[in-house]
């Protein structure tokens, strides 16, 4: 498929939807993204032709299931240049992935030792960290931003130390589209010893990741952010950590052997996915990868770049607007309107169409630093067209008119 918004929309049955009368304007992809025909197709497939449970089954449905599944992961490793698909693990997200993580590094942890994130980061990737913390009375210290949005790397550096156990960073920022660079903050923290954990949520959809040259221990990310259904996510971990590390929850298909007297592991990915996964989800995920690839990442960055920056420079002139986040934003553009409350604006934009989020966008403390409670934000995907930042940017100047 060549790159036309256009013919992209076609494969989306949702994106023809009316919503009060107007045509769907779905600026909300950051929180999920809708999903093609292939994905559909992929989903329905597997439960009209192939559903069994894998792994454990001798019959032909059960082969047939278990194969395309782990298909799914080679297809997963490839996207992420992974060493293996050995280190592909299935998760329900990335909030699944930072708590699986979270939890197998408790005993890499002391009382005492330090672990950094940042002031950018979503709560999925500052809970875990604190719920490590009291476990283990270990020390978190955030990185901070300026009024930009974008991190202090004087300060991480300063922050690093000898104590430091941990850096878990997210990628792209979902409130203000930030993109962190991860690969340097990465190289630092490994020279000071640091495992290093990345939040790819927001990157998977819109940057080319190559996992071998970005040298994390592990990165993080949801399908569903990235054209794949709810409900499966990937955590790729370094496949000499991850043998060196303990499982997390016990059950089916990540033992070899069981007694009542003592129970041994399985080996990767097996190791870390417990019980029945969501196979119709990893299955979905291998087929949003390859809708991904078909239109190429890159040109899918090239065209949402275009429409971040033309929404910047629409909004920008309409009066009291306040845009948040530096130049060069991933995806997502937040921004507020003086005297407006976010729910307001955003309630109103519906009634024309217009679907943004607005709130906290799950990073209160991200919003305390900035003294707001919350943003407007629009959010781009291969599908938007840039007569939807039209609409947006129209949507917002009529409400600003309407609301004061
Ligand atoms: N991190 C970031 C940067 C996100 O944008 C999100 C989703 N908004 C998450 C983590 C959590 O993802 P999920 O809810 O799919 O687990």
């Amino acid at each position: 498929m060549s790159f036309d918004p256009e013919t992209i929309r076609s494969e989306f049955p949702i994106l023809a939807a009316e919503v009060n009368g107007r045509p769907l304007v779905y600026l909300d992809n950051a929180a999920t993204t809708q999903k093609p025909r292939q994905v559909l197709d992929a989903s329905r497939n597997y439960y009209e032709s192939l559903n069994s449970n894998i792994h454990r089954g001798t019959h032909h449905l059960a082969r047939a299931a278990t194969e395309a599944h782990e298909k799914a992961r080679e297809t997963v490793a490839r996207h992420l240049n992974a060493a293996s698909p050995d280190e592909i693990i299935f998760t329900s997200g990335t909030t699944d992935g930072v708590n699986l993580v979270a939890n197998i590094l408790t005993a890499s942890v002391a009382a005492g030792d330090e672990i950094l994130i940042s002031a950018l980061e979503h709560h999925s990737n500052i809970v875990p960290w604190q719920m490590l913390c009291e476990r283990t009375g270990a020390v978190l210290k955030v990185i901070p931003c300026d009024d930009h949005g974008v991190l202090d790397q004087n300060a991480f550096r300063s922050l690093l130390g000898e104590r430091t156990r941990i850096l878990a960073i997210t990628w792209v920022s979902n409130a203000f589209g930030t993109v962190n660079p991860v690969a340097e903050m990465t190289a630092a923290a490994k020279a000071a010893d640091a495992k290093v954990l990345i939040d790819a949520a927001q990157a998977i959809p819109h940057l080319a990741i190559d996992v071998q040259a970005l040298g994390a221990d592990f990165l993080v990310f949801s399908g569903h952010k990235v054209y794949a259904p709810t409900g499966i996510g990937v955590l790729w971990g370094k496949r000499e950590v991850l043998d060196s590390l303990p499982p997390w929850r016990g059950g089916g298909e990540m033992i070899k052997e069981v007694t009542f007297e003592k129970t041994t592991y399985n080996d990767l990915p097996f190791k870390y996915e417990a019980g029945t996964p969501n196979i119709e989800g990893a299955i979905g995920l291998a087929a949003a990868l390859d809708f991904v690839n078909g239109l190429g990442i890159d040109e899918i960055h090239r065209h949402e770049d275009h429409l971040v920056r033309l929404a910047a420079e629409l909004l920008s002139e309409v009066e009291g607007i306040r845009l948040y986040g530096p130049d060069g934003r991933a995806g997502a553009l937040s921004f507020a309107l003086e005297g407006v409350h976010h729910y307001d604006l955003g309630t109103l934009i519906d009634q024309m169409g217009v679907a943004v989020r607005t709130g906290h966008h799950c990073c209160q403390p991200l919003m305390a630093r900035f003294g707001i409670t919350g943003t407007t934000r629009a959010s781009f995907a291969c599908y938007n067209t840039p007569s939807e930042v039209e609409t947006l940017a129209s949507s917002v100047r009529k409400a600003a008119t309407m609301l004061r």
